[in-house]
């Protein structure tokens, strides 16, 4: 009988224990996906405030092309801003082809 009583106690342990492991894992996922669904929105609202607004001034940038290299010129300051990458098509390019694109980026 006290037997009975020890297996029925530690049968009850382990479905807990199982019962509290599994809701802490449904937990950790909401918590994740909630993560997650906050990093997608406030990236988009960043986004959405920023996307082709000039870092200085904040007006509208303004996409050129410049010799098959596309830059971005604020339509108000006139700053040039590069993505990442373009710069790097500008220094490939031979020197005559270097040049003619500073002319164009300086509009001489
Ligand atoms: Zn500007």
């Amino acid at each position: 009988m006290q037997d009975d009583h020890r297996r029925e106690d530690e049968w009850f342990r382990e479905n807990e224990k199982q019962l509290l492991e599994a809701a802490r894992v449904a937990r950790e996922r909401r918590e994740r996906e909630r993560v997650d669904k906050e990093a997608a929105s406030e990236s988009k609202r960043l986004r959405d405030l920023h996307y082709m607004k000039c870092p200085k001034c904040g007006h509208d940038l303004k996409e050129e092309d410049l010799g098959g290299v596309k830059i971005d010129r604020c339509t108000h300051c006139e700053g040039v801003f590069f993505d990442a990458g373009e710069l790097d098509q500008v220094f490939a390019k031979k020197a005559a082809e270097r040049r003619g694109f500073f002319r164009r980026l300086a509009g001489i």
